[in-house]
Parts: C-alpha cells; sequence; structure tokens
C-alpha cells in the first residue's frame, strides 16, 4: 500500500462538482482518499485568458501501482468527460500524481514527483494543508518549504470543498 498526493484542477462548466464528481469517481477505482485540502482558486499559469480553476489536492491510499494508477485517473478524467486536446486548453478535470511515497520514478508517460509541483502555488497551497512535513524525494525539501519559495500564479482560498 503506498500513500499518494494528487491535484485536482477544473476550469470549465461547474467546476466544484467536477472536483467532487472526481473523488467520487477516484475513490470507486480503489484509491482510497485519507485527506482532502480547501478549495482555491487560481489563475491558469502559462496561458492569458483561460477561465480561473478552482484547485484541491487530496492524499490517498492505494495498492496500484504508478502507472495502473495513472491509467486509472486518466479512466477517471475520461468518465467525466475530459478530452484530451492541446497542452493547457480549459478542462472538465485534471488529476496529478504529485507525490508517490518517497519513489522517484521516471517513464514516457509519467514523472514522479510531478515535474512543476514544486513551482506552482496552486499545487503547494493545498497540498501543504495535508502534507505540510512531506518531503520532495528529489529536491530533498519539504512541501513547506517548497510553498515559502514557489512565485508561480495568484491564488485565493475558497474554503471547505
Ligand atoms: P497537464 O500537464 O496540464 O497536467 P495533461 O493532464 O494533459 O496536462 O498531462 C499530459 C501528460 O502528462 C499525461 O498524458 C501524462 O502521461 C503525463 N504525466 C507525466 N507525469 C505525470 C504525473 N505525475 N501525473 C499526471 N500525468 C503525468
Ligand atoms: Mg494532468
Amino acid at each position: 500500500m503506498a500513500e499518494v498526493f494528487l491535484s485536482l484542477g477544473s476550469n470549465v462548466g461547474e467546476r466544484r462538482d467536477n472536483i467532487l464528481a472526481a473523488l467520487a469517481f477516484i475513490d470507486r477505482k480503489g484509491v482510497r482518499l485519507k485527506a482532502v485540502s480547501s478549495l482555491y482558486e487560481s489563475a491558469p499559469v502559462g496561458v492569458t485568458g483561460h477561465p480561473d480553476f478552482l484547485n484541491i489536492c487530496v492524499a490517498a491510499e492505494t495498492v496500484l501501482e504508478p502507472e495502473a494508477l495513472l491509467n486509472a485517473l486518466q479512466d477517471v478524467e475520461a468518465e467525466l468527460g475530459r478530452e484530451r486536446t492541446a497542452e493547457k486548453t480549459p478542462r472538465i478535470i485534471d488529476i496529478d500524481i504529485l507525490l508517490y511515497g518517497h519513489i522517484i520514478f521516471e517513464s514516457e508517460r509519467l514523472v514522479i514527483p510531478h515535474r512543476e509541483m514544486h513551482k506552482r502555488r496552486f499545487v503547494l497551497e493545498p497540498l501543504k494543508e495535508i502534507a505540510g512535513d512531506a518531503a520532495h524525494p528529489a529536491l530533498k525539501k519539504s512541501v513547506n518549504e517548497l510553498a515559502r519559495e514557489a512565485v508561480s500564479g495568484e491564488i485565493r482560498k475558497i474554503g471547505a470543498v
């Protein structure tokens, strides 16, 4: 059983409903949710003119190996109606694997820890609520430290999901 941290974001349609539906679907894939952060709102990073995201992070336990977990999460994205088009386009739901235990993993379709997590305030602010002391296994820094250093993007806390 591995402890994993996931990031969820939505910037199309009923964003909060999309996130809640994704949490229910994830649970049905045998990924047991342990903790859920508050909901945050953030401006998209790297593009202009796109709608703002709602973001949360969750802690979960799973027996799925890293790529099997990615498959399960991509199934949830598809079940919620996400179409895979160009990168950075608005999406009903985006589910990213941030940390998977203490492992460092790299394949063609999966990099853990997530390549951008240490730069993104919309990841680190919610993540530090549920995993402030968790270590980034490659950077050897805690989530709290990374959150203090991260600069990208405006973010505001909305409240409980
Ligand atoms: P974004 O980078 O905005 O999350 P996508 O959700 O479309 O964009 O992801 C693009 C690709 O990133 C996915 O097809 C997936 O194979 C790959 N990927 C690599 N590492 C991860 C990770 N840690 N979590 C989720 N997807 C990942
Ligand atoms: Mg993604």
